[in-house]
């Protein structure tokens, strides 16, 4: 019998399977199988790593080449040269390398990621997987690719201040070169990719507002140029202060790019020209450019999402209110965000916990004590759990079903209405010793000022009359 690989139709039906592989891990894993795989994989590597890397990477692989080959060392203008010259990134005529394999896996990683997050904010708040279509996906890819390769040809460093005297040039023919390598980088792009990759920095830079909120280091506030800062340091690091919740990812990024000039950089208040408007006012000022080249045509951006099905449509409704507030449900796919854990946070609770007392309880010391104690040790999907599940839910809130969703007042309200029994009940559980009710129960206005009645009644049950 002959063996497998051997005639020349087994051996095309081997770089059939190896074209198809998702993956460079799977293809890897496979090639070490069997021998024969390997010198099918031999003879045909070329043609079988570009199969992989587009299956691997998906449409945008062009331009994920163009980031895989930057090289940090070589000067932004000679590389932007090597782009405009270079064919062989033209579509169908680029050759993968083995060299280029372990930088493509690991944007790829960063573009995927950030597109999840993407789909799950603008489009499907049920699913944290990408639910984009294949076109929107491709733009998005695209787009933020781009804003990758931005932030490597104009980092931080160089465009944090203007540029010093370079021999015989003048500082402002320096600015005015380094302005025209922006514009010349997106001219390249046509009407709608630059729409497109404005919207991707918009995003991008709401992520930054939200790990600014959750942070609570008020970067965004106290520095008027933070969010070309952070757009600067590029995606990959942005995203990482988005799972780390907090910008340490971003000040390290700086501390290394610019070395000599932090820590001042984040309290200097000079002009630096080539920081604000780091890519928006860019974008800008090549579409204006082109209005008024052409001042007939009208060009209609076409937004990532496009015009399809109605996002509204896509996304759910809340299960008590009926309202749709897209941003502000709560449900299976979003309650993490409510309990979230950083090193630095500890166990990040519900912002204000007075918010969520009932009646006249936020003023009463002594309760307050109790429920701080609480809080501070449980995490709040917990609580919520408990509502449910230990029989302390009121009845005229609706029963959670695998696709409920809660608003954030109906959240608030639910959490008032159910706070305190959720408290007492917690408190019975560890066996503590619990006083006699008061009559007016959470409404008790004497629980306010008189810290004896506070001592000696509950407070945490419903008023009786
Ligand atoms: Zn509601
Ligand atoms: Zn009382």
């Amino acid at each position: 019998m002959q063996k497998l690989g051997d005639s020349p139709i087994h051996a095309d039906v081997l770089i059939c399977i190896l074209r198809a592989l998702p993956t460079f891990e799977a293809l890897f894993a496979t090639i070490r199988v069997s021998k024969a795989l390997y010198t099918a994989y031999n003879h045909h590597r070329n043609e079988v790593l570009n199969a992989v890397a587009f299956n691997h990477v998906g449409s945008a692989l062009p331009l994920a080449l163009q980031l895989a080959r930057h090289n940090e060392h070589t000067p932004t203008e000679d590389y932007m040269m090597v782009l405009s010259n270079d064919e062989s990134l033209n579509y169908w005529d680029f050759q993968v390398t083995i060299e280029d394999i372990c930088h493509l896996v690991k944007h790829a990683k960063v573009v995927a990621e950030w597109e999840d997050l993407y789909s799950f904010r603008k489009k499907d708040i049920r699913r944290k997987t990408s639910r984009l279509t294949i076109l929107q996906s491709w733009r998005f890819q695209k787009a933020l690719y781009r804003l990758m390769l931005y932030s490597r040809l104009f980092p931080a460093d160089k465009t944090a201040y203007a540029i010093t005297k370079n021999g015989s040039v003048s500082v402002t023919t320096e600015l005015e070169r380094e302005c025209l390598l922006r514009k010349k980088f997106l001219s390249d792009c046509f009407n709608n990719e630059l729409n497109q990759l404005r919207e991707v920095t918009y995003f991008v830079m709401e992520i930054i507002k939200w790990v600014d909120n959750v942070d609570s280091s008020d970067m965004i506030a106290s520095n008027k140029e933070f969010m070309d800062i952070a757009l600067s340091v590029g995606p990959a690091t942005i995203l990482e202060c988005f799972q780390n919740l907090g910008f340490e990812p971003l000040t390290e990024t700086i501390n290394r790019l610019c070395a000599d000039t932090t820590p001042e950089f984040f309290e200097d208040n000079t002009s630096r020209p080539l920081l604000s408007g780091y890519l928006l006012d860019f974008i800008s000022s090549v579409l204006q450019a082109r209005d008024a080249e052409s001042s007939q045509h009208i060009s209609i951006p076409i937004p990532i999402l496009g015009i399809g099905p109605s996002m509204k449509a896509l996304y759910p409704r809340c299960s008590q209110c009926s309202s749709s507030s897209p941003f502000h449900l709560w449900g299976q796919t979003t309650w993490d965000y409510l309990s979230l854990s950083s090193q630095v946070l500890g166990t990040y609770l519900f912002p204000s916990l007075t918010t969520f007392l009932k009646g006249e309880l936020r003023n009463n010391p002594v309760e307050v004590k109790h429920v701080e104690a609480l809080l501070v040790k449980t995490p709040f999907k917990e609580i919520y759990q408990d509502i449910h599940t230990k029989n302390l839910k009121l009845s005229q809130w609706h029963d959670r079903s695998d696709d409920y969703w809660i608003c954030t007042l109906c959240l608030t309200n639910f959490m008032k209405d159910h706070l305190h029994l959720w408290v007492i009940m917690k408190r019975k559980e560890a066996n503590d010793q619990i006083a006699n009710d008061c009559w007016y129960g959470y409404n008790c206005r004497t629980q306010v000022h008189k810290l004896g009645h506070a001592q000696q009644l509950n407070h945490l049950c419903e008023p009786t009359r």
